[in-house]
């Protein structure tokens, strides 16, 4: 499971997902609405990835 937690100091959002695929969706769909980011450059998308996203491993259940 991977969660998202926007950076922006004006914004708290937070959300997860169960693939990074399906989380990356839901930020281009967060900074569009929130942040007015139509298209966010590859930079911003990277950044965002990187900065943004972590995997988390859901309590009580072992791998
Ligand atoms: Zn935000």
């Amino acid at each position: 499971m991977y969660e998202f937690q926007c950076g922006s100091p004006v914004c708290r959002t937070q959300f997860t997902a169960p693939t990074k695929d399906e989380l990356m969706g839901k930020v281009a769909d967060h900074v569009l609405v929130k942040h007015r980011i139509a298209e966010p450059t590859k930079s911003l998308v990277q950044f965002l990835e990187a900065n943004t996203i972590r995997e988390v491993t859901p309590a009580g259940k072992a791998r």
